[in-house]
């Protein structure tokens, strides 16, 4: 392998698969050997409308070229219709534009808190969560994380959480107090492995949020946005929040974009000087945000990512093959459930990779396929293809990884 991977100046806080990568276009990436792969996880959704698209490009150019970072301490052109376009997408008032996922779901916590002590009057206001979230790395986000790999070593933790289980109504139910100010939830965790909850899940606490005036708040960073074939995965279930986190795709692949769009009622407790940031709306990331809605309306992604995605469902469903233990997901949005008495997730990555499919596992044990929206389904059937050989290959040739532990097991 030409370049090397572990760079002595890089931060070990990832563990790349060995590629390297150096250009990008629609679904397609390739390495520094001129190498062309699939792109199978887009970022984690943040590259939904693939890499390099040219209204994006040609967007960031103009926009760069004209004015890019004036400060909220001043108006500017590009942000009021950015976030008109995210209030009317979502049928919600006001939206709060920040830079990263977290950074969205911080606004979020703080705008639902200052709302519990404000207008429902509660003295410690608590907000529920589910087992095995995931909402961002902050110091705050992860003292809710029920991962040890996010937590160990990070503590103290912010109090005011308690989590319940993902897609049980009842445990949710019982989770509630008279503190309780609000429920955070993904509708379908993605980082815990593409867990899709029961239907009427996300009905239910929006009816158990109205009997007890609490908060629901849709973490739809990774969700939203066209990737389970909905605008947002809300949707499928026929409710509104009260507030909506996006970020990821928002960004079009270029930028860090997110925000907290909300009732008016729960934004309305942000008032000047409580909650900021250096560059929380900025014209680039406004024009960049604008033109990727846009785009998604235009080239259809919403529906394509519905029918792509189901042909997807369909074929891995049809998968026999004793590695695969399951398949979950909707939309373009998909994990593959490796058996670990053959391989890890990563194994399977590694094998992905060599025959040019791009992919990565979440927690040991599932591979993550989240194509660009744009994908064709050439190349999404080409990858889909590769996937049955990896793990069709699985079970008949153990991994080595497997080798491993097996002698390891035997010396021991
Ligand atoms: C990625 C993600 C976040 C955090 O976004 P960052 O941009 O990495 O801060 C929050 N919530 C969900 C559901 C995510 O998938």
């Amino acid at each position: 392998m030409g370049p090397s991977f572990n760079n002595p100046h890089c931060a070990q806080n990832y563990d790349p698969l060995p590629v390297v990568l150096t250009r990008g276009q629609g679904a397609y990436l390739w390495d520094v050997e001129g190498r062309r792969y699939i792109d199978m996880m887009s970022a984690y959704s943040a590259v939904s409308l693939g890499h390099a698209h040219p209204r994006i490009v040609a967007a960031l150019a103009e926009q760069a070229g004209r004015l890019a970072v004036p400060s909220r301490a001043y108006f500017n052109d590009r942000l009021a219709p950015f976030l008109a376009e995210l209030c009317r997408l979502t049928g919600l008032d006001v939206a709060l534009p920040m830079n990263s996922g977290a950074e969205a779901v911080e606004t979020a916590i703080k705008a639902a808190r200052r709302w519990g002590h404000w207008v429902k009057g509660a003295a410690n206001p608590e907000i529920i969560v589910a087992e095995g979230n995931f909402h961002g790395r902050t110091t705050t986000i992860i003292s809710f994380s029920s991962e040890p790999d996010y937590r160990d070593g990070f503590g103290p933790f912010t109090p005011g959480f308690r989590a319940a289980r993902f897609g049980d109504l009842a445990a949710m139910e019982a989770a509630v107090t008279s503190e309780t100010v609000a429920i955070l939830v993904e509708p379908i965790q993605g980082e815990a492995g593409i867990i899709v909850p029961p239907a009427g899940w996300l009905a239910g606490l929006r009816q158990l949020c109205d009997e007890r005036g609490i908060l629901l708040l849709v973490d739809e960073i990774q969700s939203g946005l066209g990737r389970t074939g909905a605008w947002f995965a809300y949707q499928h279930e026929n409710i509104r929040p009260d507030g909506v986190m996006l970020g990821k795709a928002l960004g079009g692949g270029v930028l860090p974009v997110s925000a907290f769009v909300a009732r008016r009622e729960v934004m309305d407790v942000l008032t000047p000087g409580s909650h900021g940031s250096t560059f929380g709306g900025n014209p680039l990331a406004a024009a960049i945000g604008l033109e990727t809605l846009q785009v998604i309306r235009d080239e259809g992604l919403v529906e394509k990512s519905r029918v792509l995605g189901e042909h997807m469902l369909e074929r891995l469903r049809k998968i026999r093959a004793p590695a695969l233990r399951a398949v979950r997901g909707r939309g373009l949005w998909a994990g593959a459930e490796i058996e670990p008495r053959y391989a890890s997730a990563r194994e399977a990555c590694l094998r992905l990779l060599e025959k040019g499919v791009l992919s990565t596992a979440t927690h040991q044990t599932v591979v993550r396929l989240a194509p660009p929206l744009v994908i064709s389904r050439e190349d999404l059937d080409f990858a889909l293809d590769r996937l049955e050989e990896v793990v069709a290959d699985l079970a008949a040739v153990p991994s080595r990884a497997n080798a491993v532990a097996r002698a390891d097991r035997e010396e021991a």
